[in-house]
């Protein structure tokens, strides 16, 4: 059946996010023959990312443009979503599991009276059903959901649907919306950002993490080396950041963030249950820990039983030298 989907875009810093694309194969996946319409808030420079959203897939896109949407707050991005949703009368909508997503959808779906299947890790369309997964039990299990009745409404996990395509063929509408953005209560004065510039961690394809058994702030750093050769980004245990090894921005886990990038390489850190939660879904997981009977090796498809701090830089130097 033919449906429209609008697909919330997600600019940061003036670039759309890469789920904002993943987010575009999904609502395709879900929508093969119908329209897509991408979606995109902000305060400036939005005609770009609409095209890009097209350029990936969307057949049209609207912008809505307010000095007020300069920076994420769920009553004004709720607004704009809400105005283009009341245009569209779309079937069906579908937005990256971010912490934007993870804060507006729940809001959007309660104005609309409607149902939402969050952190969306695979569709699969059978028969006149659009069977989506998700996992429960922090990652344990799966559940499939189909939406019986009603708009289908997903988030979509990062770096779990590919991408589209880009083709700068593609054309499509975009068109600028007005909308009044009032009474927001929430004012950004500022925004402290504790992550240094690179890869953002929730869409590293490659993710090399520290544990306790890093030991120091310092030692951190031939991590750091190996992410740089990979392309990837640093993260973290739990226990690291408790024992101020790492910022809190870099935690991964139940209680940190969730990823799944094609490789996440574990150094120094166990494996307990609540740092599974976070990343035992990702594609290939590489553990190095000098114990042979810790619990990561349980979930990694390669082990390495030895000092993190012989192990890294060798594995950094024997990667660079397959690069010359
Ligand atoms: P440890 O368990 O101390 O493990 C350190 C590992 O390093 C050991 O396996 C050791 O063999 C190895 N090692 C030491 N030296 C070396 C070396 N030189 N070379 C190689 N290996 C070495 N944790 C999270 O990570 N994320 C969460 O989101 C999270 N949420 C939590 C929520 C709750 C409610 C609770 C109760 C706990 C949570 N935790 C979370 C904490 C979790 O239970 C663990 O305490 C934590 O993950 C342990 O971190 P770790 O593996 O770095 O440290």
């Amino acid at each position: 059946m033919s449906k429209k989907i609008v697909v919330f875009g997600e600019v940061r810093d003036g670039e759309l996010r890469n789920v904002s694309f993943e987010a575009i194969a999904a609502a395709r996946k879900i929508n093969e023959d119908g329209e897509i319409v991408g979606a995109v808030f902000g305060n400036e420079g939005l005609e770009e990312a609409a095209k890009e959203l097209i350029y990936y897939g969307a057949d049209r896109a609207i912008t809505v443009q307010h000095d007020s949407l300069k920076n994420y707050t769920s009553e004004g991005y709720a607004q704009a979503a809400l105005a283009v949703i009341n245009d569209e009368n779309p079937d069906g909508i579908v937005m990256g599991h971010t912490a934007a997503g993870k804060d507006l959808t729940p809001k959007i779906a309660s104005k609309l009276e409607s149902g939402l299947i969050s952190d969306v890790t695979e569709i699969e369309v059978t028969g006149d059903n659009v069977v989506f997964t998700r996992p429960i039990y922090s990652g344990k299990a799966f559940e499939k959901k189909i939406v019986t009745d009603g708009l289908i409404f997903a988030t979509i996990r990062p770096n779990n649907i590919a991408p589209l395509n880009r083709d700068d063929s593609r054309s499509g509408d975009v068109t600028a919306k007005e909308v009044d953005i009032k009474d927001i209560r929430t004012v950004i004065k500022d925004i402290l950002r504790k992550t240094s510039e690179g890869v953002d961690l929730s869409e590293a394809k490659v993710i090399v993490a520290g544990g306790r058994g890093v030991k120091s702030k310092e030692g951190f750093e031939p991590l750091q080396e190996l992410a740089d050769v990979l392309g990837g980004a640093v993260g973290a245990s739990r226990g690291a950041c408790d024992a101020d090894y790492c910022d809190y921005s870099l935690q991964i886990g139940q209680t940190g963030k969730v990823v799944t990038p094609d490789l996440y390489i574990a150094c120094g850190i166990s494996g307990a249950i609540q740092h599974l939660a976070g990343m035992s879904n990702s594609k290939i997981i590489v553990a190095i820990n000098k114990d042979p009977e810790a619990n990561i090796f349980n979930v990694s498809d390669y082990g390495i039983v030895g000092d993190l701090f012989e192990v890294v830089p060798k594995l950094t130097e024997e990667i660079k030298n397959l690069k010359v």
